[in-house]
């Protein structure tokens, strides 16, 4: 689900601004808002692709090096404080 720039081609990221959603370029900064229910689906996506490069650096720092328990401990509250974070995002948007 990657949105490239109609004007440059580099890859927009979705911004909320005013509790709407559009896609910006990174590059050029040309915007389009995004619909409500398209925003939603680019928002889940953007987020789990967020997710999921935590959750491969994680592994990756385990498998490097044995980590202590508590080391363990602080990477999965990490983990959770970056969840929760997302939710209270989606929580404020309104
Ligand atoms: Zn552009």
């Amino acid at each position: 689900m990657v949105k490239f720039c109609p004007k440059c081609g580099s890859i927009m990221t979705p911004v909320r601004r005013d509790g709407k959603i559009y896609m910006k370029c990174s590059r050029c900064g040309y915007e389009v808002e995004v619909k409500e229910k398209e925003g939603r689906k680019y928002s889940v996506t953007y987020q789990v692709e967020a997710n999921k490069r935590v959750a491969t650096a994680v592994a990756g720092e385990a498998k490097e090096r044995k980590l202590s328990p508590e080391e363990r401990e602080m990477l999965s509250e990490f983990y959770e404080i970056f969840l929760e974070e997302f939710e209270k995002e989606e929580e404020s948007e309104e």
